[in-house]
């Protein structure tokens, strides 16, 4: 029996006529060698950005229920163009919205979360020997509107199609040659990764290496759907993100990771009792917002009131202003202030769990290249530094460097429709 195969093309692989043809082709060939084949698409380049400054443009608060609808069609375009290409290379395809897909997810606008995919439609087509493009980073909700699943969501409606349809693998086309040891954008001798484990994968994705959206990795962990993400530009095989007992391998650090849209949120005067925090995070939650280092100082004295901080992605800081201005009056706590340039770059690795003095190194090359530390977190196999936005290259640099995870041949393939690097 033949095999089902998802293939996932990112913004940049469809960004313009040429490149749907070049995709088409790819998508063709893999139909012509037999298998049955879904491929999910992005939105074009820059497509989705568009859409959201089109938002901005014409309200500051806009409706998360419209920016759905306004951000779900930039999907859409593509797979209705890739579906024309690939009719004019003599197959039979058939685009569908994510919503015609079956993809049902819970009411979170812009950030949903996919709870079933009835794929009975996309199976229908494929036994019909058509070629499935589906609209990625949507679906439609439990309340039938339709819903967005977050940036970089393609990624996961590749994957939860992938895992619902049973395929042999979910291939995720990039535009640079599978994950390395840093983003090859800022560190030009990054080495390609042949394989790399979930537990790893999580920590990259939570991180800042948004090459594979984190509830994707999770989605495939969870769900057992194989991973291999490649170029789109050329042939040679990518990184398959592989189960720990397929891992042979721990090297000491794996990857350095970075991002440089972090928001620090700082409470300031926090009473000193029970339930705050209880009542600060638990509206953030509710907001939808993740949360990722918290940090609470001491009060000068006891029953005195203290400050607190922690960071949320850039992009929920409006979200998380809003949560908290409802809760403060009530709380007790004097007022809030945010600093929007932070950055943070991380260290990930499996081999550090048995080894000491990491957290040494990185403190210390961090220290030689003059970057302030503002917070840090750790996880068993990461460890985390909030350092001022435009410092996070060169901690980057600095830190992959002194962990010798260069390659000195390195090629990462990487392209952007605009050249230069983002
Ligand atoms: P797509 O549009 O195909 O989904 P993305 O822009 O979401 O692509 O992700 C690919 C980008 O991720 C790369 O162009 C690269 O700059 C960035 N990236 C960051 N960290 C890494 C890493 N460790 N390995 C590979 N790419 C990375
Ligand atoms: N187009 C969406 C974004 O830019 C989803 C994706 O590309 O995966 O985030
Ligand atoms: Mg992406």
């Amino acid at each position: 029996m033949s095999e089902t195969v998802v293939m996932k093309f990112g913004g940049s692989s469809v960004a313009d006529a040429d490149r749907i043809k070049a995709a088409a082709k790819r998508i063709v060939a893999k139909r012509e060698k037999g298998d049955r084949v879904v491929a999910v698409l992005s939105a074009r380049g820059d497509t989705t950005d568009e859409l959201l400054n089109m938002a901005a443009e014409v309200s500051g608060t806009p409706d998360p229920r419209e920016m759905d609808m306004l951000l779900s069609t930039g999907e859409r375009i593509s797979c209705a163009l890739c579906a024309m290409a690939i009719s004019d290379l003599g197959h039979d395809a058939i685009s569908l919205t994510g919503s015609q897909a079956g993809i049902v997810t819970d009411t979170s606008h812009t950030r949903a979360r996919i709870l079933d995919v009835r794929a009975d439609r996309i199976e229908e087509a494929l036994d019909a020997g058509q070629i499935v493009l589906v609209a990625g980073f949507q679906g439609v909700s439990t309340n039938k509107d339709v819903t967005t699943l977050g940036r970089g969501g393609s990624d996961t409606t590749a994957v939860a199609v992938a895992a619902a349809l049973g395929a042999s693998v979910c291939e995720i086309y990039t535009d640079v040659a599978g994950v390395f040891s840093a983003d090859p954008r800022i560190v030009p001798d990054a080495k390609k990764l042949g394989t790399v484990s979930f537990e790893e994968m999580l920590e990259m994705a939570s991180s800042g290496a948004k090459v594979l959206q984190l509830r994707s990795v999770e989605y495939a962990r969870t769900h057992g759907v194989r991973i291999h993400c490649r170029s789109s530009f050329d042939e040679g095989a990518g990184t398959i993100v592989v189960t720990e007992e397929e891992t042979v391998e721990h090297p000491l650090i794996t990857a350095v990771t970075h991002s440089t849209e972090e928001a620090r949120v700082t409470l300031i005067g926090v009473p000193d009792s029970p339930g705050v925090a209880g009542a600060v995070f638990g509206a953030l939650a509710e907001a939808g917002v993740n949360v990722d280092m918290i940090i609470q100082n001491e009060p000068p004295e006891e029953g005195k009131a203290a400050d607190m901080s922690f960071t949320v992605a850039t992009e929920d800081l409006r979200d998380a202003r809003t949560a908290l201005e409802g809760i403060i009056e009530a709380q007790g706590i004097q007022s809030i202030a945010w600093d929007e340039k932070m950055g943070k770059v991380s260290v990930v690795g499996a081999g550090m769990r048995s080894h000491p003095g990491v957290a040494a190194t990185v403190f210390r090359v961090l220290g030689d290249l003059g970057i302030n530390i503002e917070m840090i977190s750790t996880s068993p196999i990461k460890i985390s530094c909030v350092v001022s936005a435009d410092r996070v290259a060169d901690a980057v640099r600095g830190l992959h460097g002194a962990f010798e995870l260069g390659d000195a041949d390195a090629d990462s393939g990487a392209q952007s429709p605009h050249g230069a690097a983002r």
